[in-house]
């Protein structure tokens, strides 16, 4: 995949998983995150978490990871409050690395952390997982050239996702 076709950001490939809705709407800008107590709580872990590593933020955009340091070549570190989701972070985490490779940097693999778990996940990019974000990128492509949102997915985490009023109010 050509490097121009990677223009998403990590939290949108991480939507793709979690809802497709959410995913349009975040895309087109529709935001509450501000409102949202749980995206909130998530921020404050998130930046208490790792402070001191913080200071090795990459930011290109558009992809910014929470911070890269060099082992086995480098790893990119995420910081999640929960593990609700695992599969999406799983696959934001790949798709830094995917984008790190495309640009010529060794990234060995990634790291999850969990701090309120206190736990922490390895991540590999294998070749498989090139064809599956390859294909995912496609796919939200396409959502993202729908002129409507996609429906509602009436899932237990809509409790705790910024948009639970949009969609349910
Ligand atoms: S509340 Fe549910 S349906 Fe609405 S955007 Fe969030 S996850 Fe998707």
């Amino acid at each position: 995949m050509d490097l121009r076709e990677l223009r998403y950001r990590g939290t949108q490939v991480a939507y793709s998983v979690v809802c497709e809705r959410k995913l349009w709407l975040f895309s087109r800008g529709v935001s509450f995150e501000h409102l949202s107590e749980w995206v909130q709580l998530g921020r404050l872990l998130d930046e208490r978490s790792f402070r001191r590593e913080r200071e090795e933020d990459f930011y290109d955009e558009p992809v910014r990871v929470d911070f890269i340091r060099s082992r086995r070549g480098l790893v990119v570190h995420e910081v999640k409050h929960s593990r609700a989701i695992e599969t999406a972070h799983e696959l934001q985490v790949k798709y830094y690395i995917y984008y790190l490779r495309k640009k010529g940097l060794e990234v060995s693999h990634g790291v999850i952390h969990y701090p309120r778990a206190r736990q922490i996940r390895e991540v590999y990019l294998t070749q498989e997982d090139e064809g599956l974000i390859e294909d995912a990128l496609l796919h939200m492509g396409e959502v993202l050239s729908l002129s409507l949102p996609p429906p509602v997915i009436d899932k237990p985490y809509c409790k705790k996702c910024a948009y639970e009023e949009f969609c349910y109010g």
